[in-house]
């Protein structure tokens, strides 16, 4: 394999751009040509490709975003349309490709590899979503913006004496509810794989009232339902002064924490050895403190794990 090919592609995450760098790194350092693919698939299908240099990749491991870009592309979904990105690969001479994204960004590699054409995909979302994986990248930097915006909205529940509704990203995975709840200690978390009865939720909140709390906050994953709604239901039932917070797209920028920064390099770098040694459709993962690969389709018909162990402590704690 001479050349190789890099692209983000789904919903972006802190890490990404660390990830490109170290693949970019890892194949010139191997002696391989590392080619940019913008847009996500849509890049692929325009021949949006660009050769990057190790200069290229220069003054990005610290930035937050994605310097090729990210979007979604229905094209892509299509035969007609992945014939036409085999094309452009061909074109280009690049022989390999890595995808850095979510699960579905995973199928379209894994089409890739099925139609001859060898991907390895990195697990890049701030939602920890990923089967197979204890960790996916820019997951630890939005965990840390969360409890920096908790640790504010705290202060002023504090002062207020409030009871304060936070509402953070996760659909199918409460793991950021989850960490940032314990993190931050919040009374209640609200995680779409623990569905807990809302008077039973009111029932421990009155107690707290009772016992003379005049603030706290319940952490809400959006995959439960509205922070809004689940606040006009508190509100009706509990009795204490209530405010909503829904901290939306901030969480999925900023700069990555060192944690993620490591996390990309290790696994951008393990992505070119796998592809130099003749590996497809594995995705990267760190299992253990161990940098590990799956097969994508294996792993695609599993469930991120719950962290019961986690789920109980907070609940240990927020007596
Ligand atoms: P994420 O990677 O964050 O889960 P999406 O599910 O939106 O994000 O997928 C990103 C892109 O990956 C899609 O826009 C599409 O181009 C490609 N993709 C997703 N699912 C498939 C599929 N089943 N077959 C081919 N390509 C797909």
């Amino acid at each position: 394999m001479k050349k190789i090919g890099v692209l983000t592609s789904g919903g972006d995450a802190p890490g990404m751009n660390a990830a490109i760098r170290a693949v970019v790194r890892s194949g010139i350092y191997r002696g391989v040509e590392v080619y940019g693919i913008y847009h996500g698939y849509k890049g692929l299908i325009t021949g949006n490709i660009k050769k990057l240099d190790v200069a290229d990749v220069g003054d990005i491991v610290q930035r937050g975003g994605t310097i090729l870009y990210t979007a979604r592309c229905e094209e892509f979904k299509t035969e007609e349309g992945r014939a036409i990105a085999i094309q452009q690969l061909k074109k280009f001479g690049i022989e390999g490709l890595v995808v850095i994204g979510g699960d579905g960004s995973f199928m379209g590699g894994v089409k890739l590899t099925q139609l001859g054409f060898p991907t390895i995909g990195i697990p890049g979302t701030i939602d920890n979503d990923i089967p197979e994986t204890d960790f996916t990248l820019g997951f630890d930097t939005a965990l840390n913006t969360i409890i920096d915006a908790i640790d504010k909205i705290r202060d002023t529940a504090t002062s207020h004496e409030r009871q304060f509704i936070v509402e953070v990203m996760g659909r199918g995975c409460g793991d950021l509810a989850l960490w940032s709840g314990l993190a931050d200690g919040a009374e209640t978390i609200m995680l779409p794989e623990k569905k807990e009865d809302l008077d039973t939720i009111v029932e421990r909140l009155n107690r707290g009232i009772e016992r003379g709390k005049k603030h706290s906050i319940i952490v809400v994953a959006e995959g439960v339902g509205s922070a809004y709604d689940v606040a006009k239901e508190i509100k009706s039932k509990a009795n204490m002064d209530t405010r909503v917070t829904v901290l939306g797209h901030v969480q999925r920028g900023g700069s990555p924490t060192a944690f993620d920064r490591v996390l990309a390099s290790r696994m951008g770098s393990k992505a070119v050895e796998l592809l130099l040694n003749g590996d497809k459709g594995k995705m990267i993962a760190i299992q253990n403190n161990k940098i590990v690969a799956h097969d994508i389709l294996d792993l695609l018909t599993k469930k991120h794990g719950f962290d019961e162990n986690l789920y109980t402590l907070a609940k240990e704690l927020s007596i």
